[in-house]
């Protein structure tokens, strides 16, 4: 890899940095929560179901980790009691979806035949975990076609994911594959909604599909989210060709970087070049009821992540709960 590596939010996602919540002491009552269902991605430190009393603990009632190192290609396998406390945790926490991100290595787009492979075998290891921990959703970066044209870069990763996906009962496992859509650098798929609208056509019958936004990505790749009028014009056109009711994760987060940048540099909700506002508009949106949004923000400070699910939180305009008589 090396050089035009993609940045990942995971550099700013040290857990150095943060103070694990499931040292500190446990909260007296359960959170407040609000009508939609709002998290992060969450530490997996010490076995992937730690993070479902993370997540919890930090005030959400969805969340999204990585099923494994995200920076090694070794095999992992989950073992069933693993399985069996995460769900036995979500049940109790109420915590749905379940949102899997899969490793940064993998690009189901290489031309590189050894390194396709490799994505493949690492992609199949992707979905064999999700189906075990029972995750309503695993989203995928759809990579680079570097060494090839951007259509064939497109039909590569169809094809790739047909081959992971063999023998493998994803409509059973109630698990659906979402594409992300990126912040549009040079070779990267994705840039673009009728990028992401193209995969989603060309996989629909193989395997349940759909989409996950990033705000950070929408913005950098150059569209409008900010302004009323622009974030109206971004979503009509959003609707019309990934479709609103394909976008089953939100992505919330706020960006370092200027819009039309491509740089993929996240930053903590309210305090970057998108500001709060269109957080507020995109999560009361009634057409994004349906959606889980979800924060992978910086960790630069103890308590970044529990502030940002309560910014997040916050913005939510939730009618008063009329008082049983
Ligand atoms: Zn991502
Ligand atoms: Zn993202």
């Amino acid at each position: 890899m090396g050089r035009g590596r993609p940045y990942t939010f995971l550099m700013a996602r040290s857990m150095a940095r943060e103070q694990d919540i499931l040292k500190l002491p446990a909260p007296k009552r359960p959170p407040r929560l609000t009508s939609r269902r709002i998290g992060i991605h969450t530490s997996i430190a010490g076995g992937v179901e730690n993070a479902a009393e993370r997540a919890y603990r930090l005030g959400c009632n969805t969340f999204q980790v990585f099923s494994s190192s995200p920076r090694q290609w070794q095999p992992y396998d989950l073992s069933r009691p693993q399985c069996d406390q995460m769900n036995r945790l979500r049940e109790k926490y109420g915590l749905r979806p379940l949102v899997i991100h899969t490793n940064y290595l993998i690009n189901l787009a290489s031309t590189t035949e050894q390194f396709l492979a490799k994505s493949v075998e690492a992609f199949r290891g992707e979905l064999e975990r999700a189906l075990s921990l029972c995750a309503e959703y695993l989203v995928l970066h759809p990579g680079s076609f570097r060494g090839a044209s951007r259509d064939e870069g497109l039909a590569r990763v169809a094809a790739s994911i047909a081959v992971a996906s063999r023998g493998l009962d994803v409509v059973k496992g109630g698990l659906t594959i979402l594409i992300e859509n990126t912040a549009g650098a040079e070779y990267s798929l994705g840039g673009s909604f009728e990028q992401v609208a193209d995969l989603l056509e060309l996989l629909r019958d193989m395997v349940p599909i759909a989409a996950c936004m990033d705000t950070c990505h929408v913005h950098v790749s150059g569209y409008d989210i900010v302004s009323p009028a622009g974030m109206k014009k971004t979503l009509d056109h959003l609707d019309s060709t990934v479709g609103f009711k394909n976008v089953r994760v939100w992505h919330c987060n706020d960006a370092k970087a200027a819009r039309g940048s491509k740089l993929d540099r996240h930053q903590h909700i309210g305090k970057g070049s998108i500001g709060l506002e269109p957080f507020q508009r995109l999560l009361n949106d009634p057409q994004f009821a349906h959606a889980a949004f979800i924060a992978e923000t910086p960790i630069d400070a103890p308590g970044d992540d529990k502030r940002n699910v309560e910014a997040l939180k916050a913005l939510v305009k939730d009618k008063p709960h009329t008082l049983p008589s």
